[in-house]
């Protein structure tokens, strides 16, 4: 989940002193980069998956399922055996929010070939008995979006009482501080947001309604001081802190780009894919031991870590603060970046002006520049005492404080000062699947599409407000079979991504619907194709396949993967009986 640096981190009130030497230094630090590198040319075709974990005890005997808190140890020992004693170890772990939680990638990125597509499961599963092979007896390592007793009475072990009313970082309560990783970051994170924000962030998720359901469904919390009554919402499965968000698993993508002008391509192109692949792998119905009415963890994880204020989210006159802020730090991009998505831009972009005239004012262009000044209308989060002082030619850290800090559907990355690596997008909606099987189907699906968006130049731009839309159909109950989302037509009538995409601009967003470039299309038809309304991704990438040499092996490996995708799309995805829970599925 971003930058970790070992110091000691300020509470908000100076972090909040520092906010403008940190942004001011962060945009010499970006100009810096871009100007090092903007030219940078054929970096390799390079990708890497991350998949977030949690640690689980099954105790058979009282018939108890916790999460279990040595996320730290397990990451030293798992570190310890791998990646400090050998470079090529072909697995890396990182912690993650929760102190339940680890992060695990493979070892190297993974590269152009058709064949590396057949170790990405295995990689996995490597992952999978590596860290299974450290836990204790009757505890396993799973991927599972949100846990569905998350801060229900002692969901974690050892159990721990929540800590409403002393000093601690999230006051939830339901949640305790020690369910948060013990790196000083999360904590900070985490009290600063509430503390920037002015109160405890506010999760409301709708309930589901059985026969059983009192309605309305209200309830009542003992320990509260007349905050949570104030923000939980009737109907509604309420929440009080970052855990219940950032405590939640992932599956992300990452690709290194050939230019920076690819990148850009890639990272808008993507973003239409965002809401699509996120109802796809939808698999997070449960919050506080409730059944609730969605199916993503998104806008969980969004209201989690909203640290807006009043004023900035509209509930008041602006007054001390400077702007109106339309979305929370964890949401949807909001512009996308190249020459091409320009007149798809459509969305109300708050953005720092002077920073915005700095940055055009060093040559950047104007999208780009909107795009970096609209992630630095936000304050740093977790500041270190011991690193203010930056050498901004040869570090990063400032620049990256506010990038990481802004969790969005899409992450441009630009290359770190002084490396190899080059320019690269991130691919962050996917919620985690149970099995590796799955994971690999996935990600696989969504590297592939990238090959043939730049194989064919391929374009699903629509405009962003439509994709904006589409995210939050994503998120219902059953969107993937019942949801109708905006999607282009014609995907090979785009603009040329070298051009400067004014050619065709008059006729793109014309609003007479029969001329419209897109329309509502459910998942199945997106991924499968409808006679005479969209050929299908899945039919694309088949014949994309059909192209290439890939040896036989792995062609079946991502036919399997493939059908997968068209079965979850179809509705007539039957997860199969494999025993998630039993030694032997670890072992396989
Ligand atoms: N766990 C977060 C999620 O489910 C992502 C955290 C990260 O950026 O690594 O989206
Ligand atoms: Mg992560």
């Amino acid at each position: 989940m971003g930058l970790l640096t070992q110091g000691s981190p300020l509470n908000w009130e100076n972090t909040k002193k520092y906010a403008d030497y940190i942004r001011s230094h962060g945009i010499i630090q970006f100009i810096n980069i871009y100007n090092n590198l903007k030219d940078r040319q054929k970096d390799v075709l390079k990708w890497g998956d991350e998949v977030e974990y949690m640690l689980v005890e099954l105790d058979d005997k009282d018939e108890k399922v916790q999460l279990v808190l040595n996320g730290d140890e397990v990451l030293d020992t798992l570190q310890g055996q791998g990646e400090k004693i050998n470079p090529n170890h072909p697995t890396l772990w990182r912690p993650e929010y929760g102190s339940y939680m680890i992060e695990g990638t493979p070892g190297q990125p993974y590269g152009g070939t058709m064949s590396e597509f057949n170790t990405v499961e295995s990689n996995m599963g490597k992952r999978r008995r590596e860290a299974s092979s450290v836990l204790n007896q009757n505890e396993i390592l799973c991927t599972i979006t949100s846990f569905p007793r998350l801060g229900c009475p002692g969901f974690t072990k050892p159990e721990y009482p929540p800590t409403p009313f002393e000093s601690g970082a999230s006051k939830s309560l339901f949640f305790p501080d020690e369910a948060i990783n013990h790196h000083p970051r999360f904590s900070t994170l985490t009290r600063n947001i509430r503390h920037r924000r002015g109160e405890k962030v506010a999760i409301n998720v709708p309930i589901f309604k059985d026969k059983c359901t009192p309605s309305p469904f209200v309830e009542t919390f003992p320990e509260d001081d007349g905050e949570s009554a104030r923000a939980a919402l009737p109907d509604h499965i309420y929440m009080d802190c970052m855990g219940f968000g950032m405590g939640n698993c992932c599956l992300q993508v990452t690709f290194q780009a050939c230019s920076i002008d690819e990148a850009r391509y890639l990272y808008d192109q993507l973003a239409t894919f965002c809401p699509i692949v996120m109802a796809l792998s939808a698999a997070s119905p449960f919050y506080r031991g409730h059944v609730s009415d969605i199916d993503c963890r998104w806008g969980v994880i969004s209201a989690s870590v909203d640290d807006r204020t009043q004023e900035e989210r509209g509930l008041k006159p602006l007054k001390n603060d400077k702007y109106r802020i339309f979305k929370s730090r964890y949401d949807s991009i909001d512009s996308y970046l190249s020459n091409c998505g320009n007149k798809y831009n459509d969305i109300d972009l708050t953005i720092d002006e002077d920073i915005y005239n700095q940055l055009l004012g060093a040559g950047i262009d104007k999208l780009l520049a909107q795009h970096i000044a609209h992630l630095f209308i936000r304050d740093p989060l977790c500041v270190y005492e011991e690193k203010l002082q930056q050498d901004d030619e040869n570090e990063s850290d400032h620049f990256e404080n506010i990038q990481s800090t802004n969790w969005q559907t899409m992450r441009f990355k630009p290359p770190p000062p002084n490396s190899d690596i080059g320019w690269r997008v991130e691919f962050r909606p996917m919620e985690v699947q149970l099995t590796d099987f799955e994971n690999a189907a996935y990600v696989v699906f969504v590297v592939l599409l990238t090959r043939v968006i730049l194989s064919y130049k391929l374009d699903f731009l629509i405009p962003l407000s439509k994709v904006d839309e589409n995210l939050k159909m994503a998120q219902k109950r059953n969107a993937v079979k019942d949801g109708m989302f905006y999607f282009r037509k014609d995907i090979f009538k785009g603009c040329n991504p070298g051009l400067d995409g004014t050619s065709s601009a008059q006729n793109g967003l014309e609003t007479d619907g029969a001329n419209e470039e897109y329309t509502l299309m459910s998942i199945d038809t997106i991924i499968n194709g409808q006679e005479g309304v969209f050929q299908g991704l899945i039919p694309i990438l088949n014949c994309y396949l059909e192209n290439m040499e890939v040896d036989v092996d792995t062609r079946c490996t991502i036919l399997n993967y493939l059908k997968l995708i068209k079965k979850r799309a179809s509705g007539t995805f039957e997860p199969q009986c494999c025993n998630i829970f039993s030694p032997e599925f670890f072992q396989s």
